[in-house]
């Protein structure tokens, strides 16, 4: 059933905000969530790929202009550097065509851990011991500063947090130790080397942290707008507005595919005088009971919203008029077989349901104006029944659905 379930205004409100100072996606929002952080890795992973290209494409063809340039390297390196290459490539494919259909937090996880394994085989590569020799003390000045670029802009990529960290640099970096210690490396020749790239790991992880977080604030403080914009105070369920973007939806389904939906609007029986007699407050409380009730017979794909004052809508998508009128009975069913339990009072209250179907001729408008026709027969014909009119291709004529009143104690 499309509705906010059991979101009132008191929750909604409560200052200060609580969903967002405690940073955690509720289950309904996660599908949002999902869409969400994808567009944000889609973005990194592009950029990304863009600086890595050119950053490794500078680097490769620039072998001759440093200092300790050995042309013998040129391939070797290039061997090192091509996974990176291949990860930007990918990337920058996959983004301006959509194809191959890799998502981008494969792209990113791809990108990370190449570069991770590119500078940190580097660093095998060139570490020869201890050495004097100026060109080796060069290099690996220059892999040292690679590596704590590396390092840094690696964590920045865990844009899903910790974990996606622990694949991209935590595993190459055990995977280097593991080759380092065959090669006979120990940390005391190591540490020198990691101790800065380790820092800016740190940091990097702490930012990448707190941009995750302002994030989720951000998505959080949107879908509550969102959500407040589309819901009604009350009851909790959605409002006129939002149903209104459901129904166009669904009508011009019906307009492309030849598809019926069914819509039922219900009304409150003399709502009023329960207000009058028990007060607002009390008229409130059996508002929000019936939305509850209405509420428990339909359908997940169903959608119900507050339409009006004591006016409920129900839309039933690709459902007949037989469909709906198994729903509308057990909606009327709801309210009137059990009285409203307002703590001090129970109070008897009935529905009164008119319905009909559209299969996607004239607009929506007219669709509604044939439910509230219905309504006003259902009004007319004695309350606490059930009314319908089919939509005018099936059958132009008056359709009353006869249902026997129950006995009520009205208020
Ligand atoms: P009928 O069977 O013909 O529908 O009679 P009724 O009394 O329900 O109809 P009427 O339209 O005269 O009254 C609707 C009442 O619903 C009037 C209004 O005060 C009340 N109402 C509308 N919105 C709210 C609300 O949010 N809270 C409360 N407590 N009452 C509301
Ligand atoms: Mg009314
Ligand atoms: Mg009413």
């Amino acid at each position: 059933m499309i509705r906010t379930t059991g979101t009132r205004i008191k929750s909604v409100m409560s200052p200060p905000n609580q969903k967002v100072l405690t940073r955690k996606v509720p289950a309904k929002w996660l599908p949002a969530y999902e869409v969400h952080i994808q567009s944000v890795e889609r973005k990194i992973a592009v950029v990304a790929a863009w600086a890595l290209l050119a950053t490794v494409m500078f680097y490769q063809s620039t072998h001759q202009l440093r200092v300790t340039h050995q042309p013998d390297l040129w391939l070797p390196e290039l061997g090192f550097r091509i996974p990176v290459l291949l990860s930007a490539l990918i990337t920058l494919f996959a983004h301006y065509t959509r194809k191959p259909r890799l998502q981008s937090r494969q792209l990113l996880r791809f990108m990370g851990f190449s570069i991770m394994a590119m500078i940190l085989a580097l660093f095998l590569f060139h570490h020869k011991g201890q050495t004097s020799n100026i060109n080796q003390i060069t290099n690996m000045y220059q892999i040292s500063n690679m590596m704590i670029i590396s390092f840094f802009v690696v964590s920045a990529f865990s844009v899903r947090g910790i974990g996606e960290w622990l694949l991209m640099l935590a595993l190459p970096l055990a995977l280097f130790c593991l080759a380092a210690w065959a090669k006979g490396l120990t940390m005391e020749e190591l540490l020198p080397f990691m101790f800065d790239p380790l820092v800016m790991m740190v940091i990097g992880l702490v930012m990448s942290e707190a941009l995750r977080q302002m994030r989720l604030g951000e998505f959080m403080a949107r879908q509550q707008l969102q959500e407040q914009a589309t819901t009604d105070q009350l009851t909790g369920l959605l409002n006129r507005r939002a149903m209104h973007h459901l129904l166009q939806q669904e009508h011009a389904r019906a307009q492309r595919y030849g598809t019926t939906y069914s819509l039922i609007l219900g009304d409150l029986d003399r709502f009023k005088r329960v207000n009058d007699r028990y007060g607002h407050n009390i008229g409130d409380i059996v508002l929000e009971e019936s939305a509850r009730r209405l509420g428990r017979h339909i359908r997940a794909e169903d959608a119900l919203c507050r339409w009006g004052g004591e006016e409920f809508l129900i839309l039933l998508p690709q459902t007949n008029l037989d469909g709906a009128m198994h729903v509308a009975e057990k909606a009327r069913l709801s309210l009137a077989d059990v009285p409203m339990d307002t703590g001090e009072h129970s109070i008897p209250q009935t529905i009164s349901l008119g319905m009909t179907s559209c299969s996607g001729v004239g607009d929506i408008e007219s669709a509604i104006k044939r439910a509230d026709d219905a309504l006003y027969l259902a009004k007319e014909n004695g309350r606490n029944r059930i009314e319908a009119i089919a939509a005018p291709s099936l059958d132009p004529a008056v359709t009353a659905i006869d249902i026997k009143p129950a006995q009520t104690d009205e208020p």
